[in-house]
């Protein structure tokens, strides 16, 4: 006798899913920082270092910035992933540089929220 434990895998389609685009997972929408691509076409950074055209990738945990966005758990290592295997420019669309992208903001977002 092997009783069929009860789990729904269905789950209810309350929850959204998202793809991690770092270790390509899915995930609960809760669990999954979307992250979105912004352009400062005339922002210029004294000293900064030269990205392109400014193109900058930040952390959108409140889902309100416009844009093309992507999700990403919140852990560094799969900030890491995306960054290693270019997943944000296929994500978002975008070409870069020297395949250069800047998303220091979401590691700096990242690094507020993980607790290791
Ligand atoms: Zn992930």
């Amino acid at each position: 006798m092997s009783p069929a434990p009860p789990a729904s895998s269905t789950g209810p389609s309350m929850s959204p899913v998202r793809t991690c685009i770092g270790c390509r997972l899915r995930d609960q929408r809760s669990a999954l920082l979307r992250v979105v691509l912004t352009v400062a076409e005339s922002e210029s950074r004294p000293g900064g270092v030269a990205s392109g055209a400014g193109v900058q990738v930040r952390p959108d945990p409140r889902c309100r910035l416009p844009g093309r966005g992507a999700w990403l758990h919140v852990s560094l290592e799969c900030l890491d992933q995306a960054i290693r295997r270019r997943a944000f420019t296929r994500a978002l669309r975008v070409e870069v540089p020297g395949n250069r992208l800047d998303c220091d903001l979401v590691r700096e977002y990242l690094s507020a929220h993980t607790t290791e």
